[in-house]
């Protein structure tokens, strides 16, 4: 999508419930150092409630990244799913930390919900990338085992070089 995608004409809505979606690509995760998530398969979806002031705006993120598991390396595809609201109202009163408000000047005619989405966007991305569903957790088990077996089972190929000639003595 094109940042200006993102701006939204909300002088010509009526007062009612509207719905608007974005697909989020990799484009969008890109950083000026890296790409944030790989195939991203995200969606944004807004419900734009003008019925009255002030604005709801509704923010539900969900979709699927690809990344690496931190316990068993595996490549898997991590769920997102998160919400925002936002509230839109007019006049230059101060803003309070308590909620988030966008104050705009009853002149305005659009709002630009980019780096609204791309925050939001950021902050769904989780932290910690696990095997969650139940078919991968047994995977992620079974890949962890098998890890551990590989490095507590001595092979000519990773003994250590200094026992090596201790090993001509073992019967
Ligand atoms: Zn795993």
């Amino acid at each position: 999508m094109k940042k200006r995608d993102f701006v939204i004409p909300f002088v010509g809505l009526k007062h009612a419930v509207h719905h608007f979606e974005f697909e989020l690509d990799e484009s969008f995760f890109e950083t000026a150092d890296e790409t944030y998530v790989k195939n991203p398969e995200i969606k944004v979806d807004l419900t734009f409630d003008k019925t009255h002031e002030p604005y709801v705006l509704d923010f539900k993120i969900t979709g699927t990244f690809e990344g690496d598991c931190d316990r068993c390396a595996a490549n898997i595809k991590i769920p997102v799913d998160s919400s925002f609201r936002i509230f839109l109202e007019f006049g230059n009163t101060e803003n309070d930390d308590e909620t988030e408000v966008i104050y705009l000047s009853r002149e305005a005619h659009d709002i630009d919900l980019y780096e609204h989405v791309h925050d939001f966007a950021f902050l769904s991305i989780p932290m910690v990338k696990r095997c969650e569903t139940e078919a991968d957790l047994a995977l992620c088990d079974e890949r962890v085992d098998s890890f551990l077996k590989k490095i507590n089972t001595p092979t000519e190929d990773n003994i250590d070089p200094r026992w090596a000639s201790l090993k001509k003595l073992k019967k």
